[in-house]
């Protein structure tokens, strides 16, 4: 199935969000290959957006960066609150303990 280069055109934002159907996404990958300047406009396109600069379908892998970033940040939050709390917590027996000597 071949595309004309206005369909592609089209369709390169939904291709490069991910949301294209399988069907479209495999013609829009089949004409970017063969079709210079759908190419060069899709390259274009993944400049202009800030959040995924990567032209040659790289995003999957900035997505998995990101959220292992966010699973070590969440890790971190706990392990604060949890010597926080530890901490609390030793404190409050040091007091009751203090408290029973007198
Ligand atoms: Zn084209």
């Amino acid at each position: 199935m071949s595309l004309n280069c206005d369909i592609v055109m089209d369709l390169v934002a939904l291709y490069h969000d991910g949301e294209a159907s399988k069907t479209s996404e495999a013609a829009v990958r089949d004409h970017l290959k063969e079709c210079k300047h759908c190419r060069e406009y899709y390259r274009q396109y993944g400049v202009s957006d800030p959040a995924t600069q990567n032209f040659n379908f790289s995003s999957n892998g900035n997505y998995s960066d990101l959220a292992k970033q966010m699973r070590v940040r969440r890790l971190w939050t706990f392990v604060a609150v949890l010597s926080y709390v530890s901490a609390s917590l030793c404190a409050l027996i040091m007091l009751l303990m203090r408290i029973r000597e007198d």
